[in-house]
């Protein structure tokens, strides 16, 4: 084949950024997709409603065509506001994402520690009566997944008693467990979400490419840099056969995370901007894998499925078979993938 059609994707996890930021990122996104879930670690972070009615005149006047979906940023103190998430509700957002403290990016005092997410069954648990609210409202939590206080590299893995604890308190909230990198918890997604239609994951582009070894294995290249970090052979062949499997709870959520070069190259900031290639290598991807077939669910409709949307009945997007150089930044932040030539090329009007 030398074209493909596609529905424009739904992309269920990216960092648009604010300001400047998001003026530079958010066409990348608005080229390719329907809709996209925004997340909430700003600075500052979305995490009242008035923050999230300014951000969300930012976002207008940057999206033309993709349908922002927003999210806001689990804090303790919106255990003192609970009328606070249905007005995020009613501003748009249709989940809350949890960032245990210090994991990632503006993740720091979050005052969701270790602690705190060991100690769900606990009544006084200040995320308790939160989390129930959320519940009620029908609104969805979206995990960054990893246990402060671990091995970085066994963080994921520990964090899954954590979401063993949430299914069992709150039995129908819905949660995703974002961008997983491990056999561990594509083994947990697995099990735990064909018994039980709560639970779905999102795969990044790039945890099905680089290992630890792009990474750290040579020289170290703060690009390939992204929290959870990529991890080993095995756990990236896990994470690429679930995305072929027909298997109606993992979704993509490209968490497209965008840093000017010189913060990643001298803070060592975690993130991989990808959205400027994301929908000619996921079908380079899955042409490789002869599953070319199987993208349209894994990219558009399941995650409409489990956010409980409509289709969108848009015009497709159209790939041909003609080389793709990706450049080597886009104005001061490095693409992933920069410099390679994809044998795909979006066709823009
Ligand atoms: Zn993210």
């Amino acid at each position: 084949v030398d074209e493909v059609t596609l529905p424009p994707l739904f992309d269920a996890h990216v960092h648009l950024r604010d300001g400047r930021m998001l003026e530079i990122v958010a066409p990348y996104t608005d080229r390719c997709c329907s809709r996209c879930v925004i997340m909430p670690n700003t600075q500052p972070p979305l995490d009242t409603p008035l923050r999230l009615v300014s951000y969300r005149q930012a976002v207008a006047h940057s999206l033309t065509r993709t349908q922002p979906l927003y999210t806001f940023k689990i804090s303790l103190e919106q255990t003192q506001h609970l009328n606070w998430l249905s007005q995020f509700q009613s501003l748009g957002a249709i989940a809350g994402k949890l960032y245990p403290e210090g994991v990632t990016t503006n993740s720091a005092h979050t005052g969701i520690s270790r602690d705190v997410l060991l100690s769900l069954d606990r009544q006084t648990n200040p995320l308790r009566p939160l989390l129930a609210e959320m519940e009620r409202l029908g609104l969805v939590l979206c995990l960054h997944g990893e246990l402060p206080g671990e091995f970085c590299l066994d963080r994921e893995s520990a964090f899954l008693e954590v979401v063993d604890e949430l299914l069992a308190l709150f039995p129908s909230l819905r949660i995703v467990l974002e961008h997983i990198t491990t056999v561990d918890a594509v083994r947990y997604v697995t099990s735990h979400a064909a018994k039980d239609d709560r639970l779905a994951c999102t795969l990044t582009l790039h945890h099905l490419l680089l290992t630890l070894d792009h990474v750290v294995g040579d020289a170290l290249d703060p690009h390939s840099f992204c929290k959870p970090v990529a991890k080993a052979p095995e756990d990236r062949e896990a994470l690429v056969r679930l995305a072929l499997a027909d298997f109606s709870q993992v979704f993509l959520g490209s968490d497209s995370a965008p840093h000017l070069c010189s913060s990643k190259e001298h803070q060592g900031c975690a993130g991989i901007f990808s959205a400027p290639v994301l929908v000619e290598r996921l079908v380079q991807f899955f042409e490789e894998y002869d599953a070319l077939a199987l993208l349209p669910d894994f990219a558009v409709r399941r995650a409409e499925h489990f956010y409980r949307l409509p289709s969108l009945d848009l015009p497709p997007l159209v790939l041909v078979r003609r080389p793709f150089l990706v450049p080597e930044t886009i104005q001061g932040i490095r693409p992933f993938g920069a410099g390679e030539t994809l044998p795909w090329t979006l066709h823009q009007e």
